[in-house]
C-alpha cells in the first residue's frame, strides 16, 4: 500500500490495515506540525502543553498530537510490554517485538524517530529549531530500566536528553522537547521578535528583565532602560547578555566569540 498521504484540503488521509478500532486520535492535519508519542500513559498528554500558547496553537491545529498506547500492542491476556534484562539484574525493560509493533503502526517515513533517553544528544535550542522545521516527529518515551538495544539499531532511531539526571519515564522529557519546538513554529508565539532575542538565539542568555513598579524593595529598575533612548538600552542589553554568558556559560561565550570574531579572553569592559 503506497505510504503517500493525500489530501483533500487540510486533512490528509492515508490508506492502513490497522483496524480502526486501534488508530489513535484525531485526522492528520495537512500543515500542522505532528508530533506521534508512544507511551505506557497516553493520558498525560497533552498535559501541561494544553496550557497557554501551546494550547492554544494546539486548539487552532497548528500542531497536532497523536498518542500511541503502547499497551495495546502488549503480549498475552495481560497484555505484558516489559521483561527481565538479558543477564539478570534490576528492573525491566521494554520488549522489542512490542515497542516494535507500536513504532510500525504509529511512526511516518521522513520524519524523525526520536527515543527520550539519559544516554541521548543533550537536547538545545538548535535541535528544537531542527524539528520545528520538519513535518513532525515520532517520540518514544522509555519507562523501567529503557528500551531493548535492538529497537534503536533497526529502526536508527536518534536519542535525545533532556539533561544529566534520571526520570522516571520519557513523557516529561517529551513535554518539554515539544513545548520548546511548537513555541518556534511560525503563527504559535504572538510576537516573533521575542523568539529571536530571548536566551540561545545568538550563543547568549538573555540580559535582566524589569517590569514596574519601578522601584521595589528600595531596588529601582536601571536609568538607562527607562531614559527612551533605544540606541543605548540595545548596547546596554548586549553588554548585560555578554558578561552574564561569559560568567555562565565559558562554552556558549566560546562559541559566541567565534560566530562575531572575537577572542574569548579578551578584557573589554562589559
Ligand atoms: N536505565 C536507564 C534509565 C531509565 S529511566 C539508564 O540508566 O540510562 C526510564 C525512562 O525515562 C527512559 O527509558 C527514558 O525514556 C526516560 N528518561 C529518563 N531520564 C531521561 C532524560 N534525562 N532525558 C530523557 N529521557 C529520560
Amino acid at each position: 500500500m503506497p505510504d503517500v498521504p493525500r489530501s483533500y484540503g487540510r486533512k490528509s488521509i492515508r490508506a492502513s490495515t490497522t483496524p480502526t478500532a486501534l488508530m489513535d486520535g484525531p485526522p492528520d492535519l495537512a500543515d500542522a506540525w505532528a508530533v506521534r508519542i508512544i507511551t505506557l500513559f497516553p493520558e498525560v498528554f497533552p498535559g501541561v502543553l494544553d496550557a497557554s500558547l501551546t494550547g492554544k496553537a494546539l486548539k487552532e491545529g497548528l500542531w497536532q498530537l497523536h498518542t500511541t498506547d503502547l499497551r495495546r500492542y502488549g503480549e498475552g491476556r495481560h497484555r505484558n510490554v516489559d521483561d527481565t534484562p538479558a543477564g539478570g539484574g534490576a528492573g525491566m525493560v521494554l520488549r522489542a517485538d512490542v515497542l516494535g509493533h507500536a513504532i510500525e503502526a504509529t511512526h511516518r517515513p521522513g520524519t524523525p524517530l526520536i527515543y527520550l533517553s539519559p544516554r541521548g544528544k543533550p537536547f538545545d535550542q538548535t535541535m528544537a529549531r531542527d524539528l520545528a522545521a520538519q513535518t513532525g516527529v515520532t517520540l518514544i518515551c522509555g519507562r523501567f530500566e529503557g528500551i531493548d538495544e535492538r529497537i534503536i539499531e533497526h529502526y536508527g532511531i536518534t536519542e535525545v536528553s533532556l539533561g544529566d539526571f534520571v526520570l522516571t519515564g520519557g513523557e516529561i522529557a517529551a513535554q518539554a522537547l515539544i513545548d520548546a519546538t511548537v513555541r518556534l513554529i511560525p503563527r504559535v508565539l504572538g510576537n516573533q521578535a521575542s523568539v529571536q532575542e530571548e536566551s540561545f538565539s545568538d550563543h547568549l542568555l538573555e540580559h535582566p528583565q524589569y517590569t514596574k513598579p519601578a522601584r521595589w524593595q528600595g531596588r529601582d529598575i536601571p536609568d538607562i532602560l527607562l531614559s527612551g533612548h533605544h540606541g543605548n538600552i540595545a548596547d546596554w542589553r548586549r553588554g548585560m547578555a555578554e558578561r552574564l554568558t561569559k560568567e555562565r556559560r565559558p562554552d556558549l561565550w566560546r562559541a559566541y566569540c567565534a560566530a562575531h570574531d572575537r577572542d574569548p579572553d579578551e578584557d573589554r569592559e562589559l
